[in-house]
């Protein structure tokens, strides 16, 4: 059989149930990431690494709740916490302790945070980072680096190589797109335009490094442009932020952002999100009744669900872990020995390709480079070539026939519950999937 008469035959319930959500969901799907043709695959739970298919399948899973897992599935504190919260009230329409001790795990990791403010969404934090630059500047225009996933709001789109109905245009107009990882293009760009707010960008590059760039020279670099430009410098670290290290990019690159992005990993994988930075920025948000409420530079912020108490216990949790445990240490070290052994099965089975990526986020590219396997020095455009390729979605789907599900097309997220078991397993999945794809 083929791959695909494999993924059919050994799915039909995800395929019975994906014919009723197309009546349902514009394209049967819930997310962008979830499309997959013929019918993706319908997951009923999953515990640590691990997840499992209605029709019984088991995977190892580096989709990692799109990066929020580190702790993998379920974990057990977080349940605990979780399931205590909900008897407490899942939203006391006041302020909370939880509020309190949630915005102290996040300033005990992250010394650049001095003022936080909590959103439901890592959409909502680059929206409100962007307000907050330009109301803080008096200055409208925001760069944004080619390729780079900020979210789905009008801002964070602009740069897109597709039409985008329903975007009015001044709002892209807003925005200055520049080629990822160039630092004279940066340059150029503030010099020509004197009404620059913000540069916003992944510190890993564009999609927690899927196409990195030089990462501690040009993050350095923009540190110093922006200084000299009176700049805000915000990095988006909805992914990388408590994986790229404990304290994030930023602290792994030792460059301090004026604002940060947060998602994912700081709610403990909850919905939630965060925008922290200098206090003078973030302290731009006013409130009602606060004498500074008609003052017209203020920036106005409400959200039903900014701070709730189950992200809030979800994410002190996760990061308490974080700063008192070896997690990153563990999902580091479980990448670096699926990293080493992707390149290595690639190797032995002759196929051009490697396996790229820093701390626990690990990229498969099936065309050769030449790079140190640590940041990939392959332009952007043939990586996308490459990741965009139809060999790579049979990979995708042979390697979900084989019990492994990965982030997208390429990304391999590692939590600290992956062991040397599931790497190992991983990695003979992956050379018969290479097999199956290359016959
Ligand atoms: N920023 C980055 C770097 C992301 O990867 C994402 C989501 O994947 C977002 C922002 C948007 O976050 P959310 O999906 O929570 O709105």
């Amino acid at each position: 059989a083929t791959i695909l008469e494999e993924y059919i035959a050994k799915h039909p319930g995800s395929a019975q149930r994906y014919a009723e959500a197309t009546q349902i969901f514009p394209g049967g799907v819930t997310h962008d990431n979830r499309y997959a043709q013929p019918f993706p695959l319908y997951i009923t739970h999953g515990t640590g690494p691990c997840k499992w298919d209605v029709d019984g399948h088991e995977y190892i899973d580096y989709v990692s709740g799109h990066g929020a897992l580190i702790l993998g599935h379920s974990h057990p504190a977080i349940a605990a916490a979780v399931s205590e919260q909900i008897y407490r009230g899942t939203h006391l329409g006041a302020c909370t302790d939880e509020e309190l001790r949630w915005a102290k795990a996040i300033m005990a990791l992250m010394p650049s945070v001095e003022r936080v403010r909590f959103h439901s969404s890592g959409t909502e934090a680059t929206l409100m980072a962007m307000r907050l630059a330009r109301a803080y500047t008096g200055k409208n225009k925001i760069i944004k680096l080619q390729d780079h996933f900020h979210g789905w709001h009008d801002y964070a789109m602009a740069g897109s190589d597709r039409p985008a109905p329903g975007i009015p245009q001044e709002s892209w107009g807003s925005m200055v797109i520049v080629p990822s990882g160039d630092l004279g293009a940066v340059e150029d760009a503030l010099n020509r335009d004197s009404d620059i707010a913000a540069i916003i960008l992944e510190p890993t590059g564009a999609h927690y490094g899927q196409l990195p760039f030089d990462t501690p020279n040009y993050l350095k670099g923009l540190r110093d442009l922006t200084h000299q430009n009176g700049v805000v410098l915000i990095f988006d670290e909805v992914v990388t932020g408590f994986r790229a290290s404990p304290g994030g990019a930023q602290v792994l690159y030792d460059v301090e952002p004026d604002l940060t992005t947060m998602a994912k990993i700081v709610a403990g994988a909850l919905p939630g999100g965060a925008v922290g930075g200098k206090a003078e920025i973030v302290d731009m948000i006013a409130h009602r009744g606060d004498p500074e409420w008609d003052n017209r530079e203020r920036v106005y912020h409400p959200g039903t669900f900014n701070g709730n108490p189950l992200s809030a216990v979800a994410g002190s949790v996760c990061l308490e872990m974080i700063a008192s445990q070896p997690i990153n240490q563990r999902a580091d070290a479980m990448a670096n020995r699926l990293k080493l052994g992707l390149n290595e099965v690639l190797g032995k089975m002759e196929v051009a390709g490697h396996a790229h990526g820093v701390a626990s986020m690990i990229h498969l590219v099936l065309a050769d480079c030449d790079c140190d396997r640590g940041i990939c020095t392959m332009p952007h455009n043939e990586i996308k070539a490459a990741i965009g390729s139809p060999a790579v979605t049979a990979l995708k789907r042979s390697m979900q026939n084989n019990g492994i599900d990965i982030m997208g097309r390429d990304s391999f997220l590692v939590s600290s519950t992956h062991t040397e078991i599931e790497i190992d397993k991983t990695l003979s999945a992956v050379e018969m999937s290479l097999a199956e794809v290359r016959a």
